[in-house]
C-alpha cells in the first residue's frame, strides 16, 4: 500500500499552511474541490490579511508550496481508520488507499442547513444556506430573485445581506438575539444600504409549495420573499474522525477545530499542526 508521512485532509487556509510547515516530509494534501483555497475562493469581499479579497489571499497562500508535497484535487477522503489508513476517491483514479504516519484534519466547517431548524413548512425552491448562495453568486454568477430574507445576522449573513442589497434586492434580516451578531465592520452595511433588521424574533414558518413565496416570524410578521438564506451558524466538520478518539498522530486545525472569524488564526493553527506532525515524525525516527 502507498505510504505517506503526513496526510492532510482539506486544502483551505489551514491545510495549505500545515503543508508548508511540513516541508521536507512526504506529504499528501487532499481536497474534494478542483482548486486549493477552500472557502477563501468564494469570498470576493475584502478583509483578509492586509485588506485583500479571499481570492487574492488564497493566491498568495498557494505560492511556494514545498517540492515534496503531492496535491490531490477533486478527491474526497471517504474514511479514516484507527490503523492509520485512509480511503480516498478521486475523479482521476477512482479509489485509492493510503497509509500515513500522521494525519492533519483541516476539513473546515459545515453550515447548519434549513432542514435542521424547527421551521414549519416544506423547503421549496429559493431556500439556501448563506454559503451556498455565496458560492452560486461568486463562483457561478447566479443572481437570486428578491425580495430576500436572511435568518441570522452573524458575519456570513451580513456579508450576504450587503451583496444582495448591492445587487438591487430588497433585504430583511431576522435575528433571534437582541442585537446584530456580526463584527462591527460587517454591521456597517445596515447603515449603508436599506437593509431591515428585525431582532428578538425568528422564522417560524415557510410558505410556498414549489417555490418560496414568504415566511412568517414567531412574532407574527409576514415577510414576502422569493429567496430565504439560512445563516445561523457553522459546525466543525469532524465526521471522519468521530470514532478515533484523539490519538497522538491526529492533529486538528482551522475551522474543523473551532470556527474562526479571521483567517490569520486559521493560518497560525495550520502552521502549528504541520510543525507538531513533523516533530512526531522526527521523534519516531
Ligand atoms: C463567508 C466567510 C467570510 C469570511 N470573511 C473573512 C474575512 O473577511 N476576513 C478574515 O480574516 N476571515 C474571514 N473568514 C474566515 C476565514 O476565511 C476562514 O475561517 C478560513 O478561510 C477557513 O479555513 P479552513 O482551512 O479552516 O477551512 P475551509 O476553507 O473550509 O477548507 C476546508 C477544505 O476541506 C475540504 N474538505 C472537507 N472535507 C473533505 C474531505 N472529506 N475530503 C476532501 N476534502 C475535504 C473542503 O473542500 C475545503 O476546501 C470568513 C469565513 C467565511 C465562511
Amino acid at each position: 500500500m502507498e505510504h505517506v508521512d503526513i496526510l492532510i485532509i482539506g486544502g483551505g487556509a489551514a491545510g495549505i499552511s500545515a503543508a508548508k510547515a511540513a516541508a521536507g516530509a512526504k506529504v499528501l494534501l487532499v481536497d474534494r474541490k478542483p482548486s486549493l483555497g477552500g472557502v477563501l475562493l468564494q469570498c470576493i469581499h475584502h478583509g483578509f490579511g492586509k485588506n485583500k479579497s479571499g481570492i487574492q489571499y488564497a493566491e498568495e497562500l498557494t505560492q511556494d508550496l514545498p517540492e515534496t508535497l503531492e496535491v490531490a484535487l477533486n478527491t474526497t477522503v471517504l474514511s479514516v481508520s484507527g490503523n492509520k489508513t485512509a480511503i480516498l476517491s478521486g475523479k482521476a483514479y477512482g479509489k485509492r488507499e493510503v497509509a500515513f504516519s500522521q494525519l492533519i484534519l483541516a476539513a473546515g466547517c459545515r453550515e447548519i442547513p434549513a432542514g435542521a431548524l424547527p421551521i414549519a413548512g416544506t423547503r421549496p425552491k429559493g431556500v439556501y444556506t448563506a454559503g451556498q448562495m455565496q458560492e452560486q453568486m461568486n463562483l457561478h454568477g447566479v443572481l437570486p430573485t428578491g425580495p430576500a430574507v436572511i435568518l441570522g445576522s452573524g458575519d456570513l449573513g451580513l456579508i450576504m445581506a450587503k451583496q444582495l442589497a448591492q445587487a438591487g434586492l430588497q433585504v430583511t434580516m431576522v435575528e433571534q438575539g437582541r442585537y446584530c451578531g456580526g463584527m462591527l465592520r460587517n454591521q456597517r452595511c445596515l447603515e449603508e444600504y436599506p437593509i431591515r433588521l428585525i431582532c428578538s424574533d425568528t422564522i417560524a414558518q415557510i410558505h410556498g409549495e414549489k417555490a418560496i413565496r414568504g415566511c412568517t416570524t414567531r412574532n407574527g410578521a409576514y415577510l414576502p420573499c422569493s429567496t430565504l438564506l439560512i445563516a445561523v451558524g457553522l459546525r466543525p466538520e469532524r465526521e471522519l474522525i468521530e470514532d478515533l478518539g484523539y490519538p497522538q498522530w491526529l492533529h486538528l486545525c482551522g475551522n474543523c477545530n473551532a470556527v474562526h472569524p479571521m483567517v490569520e488564526a486559521v493560518v497560525q493553527e495550520g502552521k502549528q499542526a504541520g510543525a507538531a506532525a513533523m516533530k512526531n515524525i522526527r521523534g519516531s525516527l
